[in-house]
């Protein structure tokens, strides 16, 4: 397996503005070297304390994205390391966030996760849980969140047409709040959506960050 090759590959097939996010999750630094090697600059971590022990032992200049569900007592140790988290999935959650930001007086990135897939197991909000957000008296006191757009995982299945279908309904949902609630934001604008098995999907339904891990680093254990 040639990480470098891997990553030449995606980056063909995807259009210029469309981010390429490595997930390394559960792949070792020695692995995700010969990524920033092949010239990556940035990755991305299900769990804070291997986001941060990585990004801690790793001093080349490249960017950490948080994208797996994150529990609010591991937010402040989080929070010096990542440059955009993509899984917002409560209020309580983000609350968190906008505290320990305002903290360190850091402006945080973040997308909020919308629950598109049929397992209920996955995390995000759904149609009614997010109006009720977005519509809040605690929405408005967020001063150290930017919001930078959705982000949404589709079902895990082989039916193209399920997983079209999802990500035609996210990329709705994003057109409409970037029209109706994020209309005086310049940074709504990121649609994070795609994995290794369906990123050409999400791209085609309007993604503009792709979250890749075993097409570029191989099967996780
Ligand atoms: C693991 C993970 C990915 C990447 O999955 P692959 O199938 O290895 O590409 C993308 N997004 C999230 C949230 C993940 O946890």
């Amino acid at each position: 397996m040639n990480i470098k090759d891997n990553l030449e590959k995606i980056k063909n097939k995807i259009p210029e503005h469309v981010k390429l996010i490595a997930v390394s999750k559960t792949y070792s630094i020695e692995t995700i070297k010969h990524a920033i090697d092949a010239g990556h600059t940035i990755f991305g971590e299900n769990k804070v304390q291997e986001l941060v022990q990585k990004a801690q032992q790793i001093h080349s200049n490249i960017e950490w994205h948080m994208i797996g569900h994150l529990q609010t007592n591991k937010v402040k140790l989080l929070l010096p390391w990542t440059s955009l988290i993509h899984s917002v999935d409560s209020l309580k959650l983000v609350k968190e966030i906008n505290k320990e930001a305002r903290k360190i007086n850091k402006i945080v990135p973040c997308l909020i996760q919308i629950h598109i897939a049929k397992e209920e197991t996955k995390f995000g909000f759904n149609e009614t849980e997010l109006y009720s957000f977005l519509n809040s008296t605690d929405f408005k006191e967020l001063n150290f969140i930017q919001f930078k757009g959705l982000m949404g995982m589709a079902t895990f299945t082989d039916d193209v047409k399920l997983i079209r279908s999802e990500f035609m309904y996210l990329r709705k949902l994003f057109e409409e709040l970037k029209k109706n609630h994020f209309s005086e934001s310049p940074y709504f604008k990121e649609l994070s959506m795609g994995m290794s098995n369906d990123y050409l999907v999400a791209i085609d339904e309007g993604s503009t960050m792709i979250r890749i891990g075993s097409l570029i680093f191989g099967e996780r254990n």
